[in-house]
This record gives structure tokens, sequence and C-alpha cells, in this order.
């Protein structure tokens, strides 16, 4: 599956907000949006009121920011949750939070999703006991997630080993810090702030219209 390869820094200056895209460096002082928190690019002469539209626009690019995901992909996940029963943003919200890779983020095994992506496509993760390497695998109430043989070997394996007791997984997940392993258990919560930092209502109306 296709994916982003441009600066991702650039995205928050644009955004004009901290989309955490690169783990431990986002909280430090090299932060690029701490330092340079204005827009990439020249200066724009006169500063243009932004319409609804824009508005709307600006939250669904930084949902799709925020997991990683291309355009495509993110539409078809609006179509599924308009689909399911229930309301269509929070549908949307569990639909992002199950991928695979966000998984393997919110366990504490990756320092953002995007590494954690790619330790998946590395072939260092399992699901239910079987290799997967595909990150936008969707995840169900019992699902189970660990490393591979090969992860097990991997220096990143012996990095988390260290480290794993200092994160603090969401309630969804069941982290075994001496098997390296996580359990989706229960309902995915959706609490806006902490789950995600965008307006996924405004997301819905953008497409709907
Ligand atoms: Fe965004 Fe993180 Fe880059 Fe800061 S370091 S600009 S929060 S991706």
């Amino acid at each position: 599956m296709a994916r982003y390869t441009g600066p991702v820094c650039r995205i928050c200056r644009r955004r004009g907000d901290k989309l955490y895209l690169k783990g431990e460096r986002c909280y430090s002082p090299k932060c690029a949006f701490e330092r340079r928190p204005n827009p990439p690019g020249p200066r724009p002469a006169r500063r243009r009121k932004v319409s609804d539209r824009g508005l709307q626009l600006r939250e669904k690019q930084r949902a799709r920011a925020t997991y990683g995901v291309l355009e495509r992909q993110f539409l078809r996940y609006y179509k599924e949750a308009v689909r399911r029963p229930g309301v269509s943003g929070i549908n949307l919200v569990q639909i992002l939070e199950s991928r695979l890779d966000n998984a393997v983020y919110r366990a504490g095994f990756a320092d953002s999703r995007s590494q954690a992506r790619q330790i998946v496509r590395h072939g260092l993760i399992t699901l239910n006991g079987r290799k997967t390497d595909i990150p936008s695998a969707q995840l169900r109430d019992g699902d189970n997630i660990g490393f591979t043989q090969r992860g097990t070997r991997s220096e990143h394996y012996k990095v988390l080993q260290e480290t794993i007791a200092a994160k603090s997984p969401p309630s969804w997940l069941v982290v075994d810090a001496g098997a390296l392993t996580a359990r989706v258990a229960g309902p995915l919560e959706v609490v806006p702030g902490e789950t995600h930092r965008f307006n996924e209502n405004v997301i819905i109306e953008y497409y709907s219209r």
C-alpha cells in the first residue's frame, strides 16, 4: 500500500499544530514546529479568510496525516464508517484506531505510527500468531499482537524490553510487558483529545456534501 514519503514536519507546520509524527523528536527541542511554527514556503502577501469547506478539508487532512493514510484508503474508511450502525464519526475513528500499525504504536512497540508501519512491513510482527506485514489490517476484539522469531532477534526488540515499562497503552489494549505481546480487550473507546486530536464530525460533513 502506498504511503506519503515527503517531509513530515512540514505537515505539522502546514496544519499549524503538532501532529506527533516523529516519536521522541516531537517531545524534544529539535521539533521543527517548536522552532518554526510558521507555515512552510514564502509568506503570503495577504492572509485569506478560510471558507467552511476549507476548514473541513484541513480537519480531514489532519486525520489523514496523523494515521499516514492516503486519500483513496481514507475515503474507503469513510464509506465503511457510514455503512456501519452508530455514529459515523465515532465509527471512522474506531476504524482508524483498529489498524494494526496504530495498535503496534499504541501498545508502545514503536515510537511513532510510521515506525510501527515499518516494523510491520519488515515482518517483525505477528497477528494471532501468524506473521502479518499489512499495516492496515483491521483488528478485532480478542486479537493478539506479538513479535515474530526474527522480530525477537532484532535490535528494536532488545531496546523495547528495557523501555516498554515506561509506556502507557490505552484501556482497550492489554500489554504483557514481559512477553512483549498485546491483546485487544473490549470495545475501542473514542475519547476526543485523548484518542485523536481532530473533529471527526467535520470530516463526515466534508465527505457527505
Ligand atoms: Fe511534528 Fe514531530 Fe516534526 Fe514536531 S518533530 S514538527 S511534532 S512531526
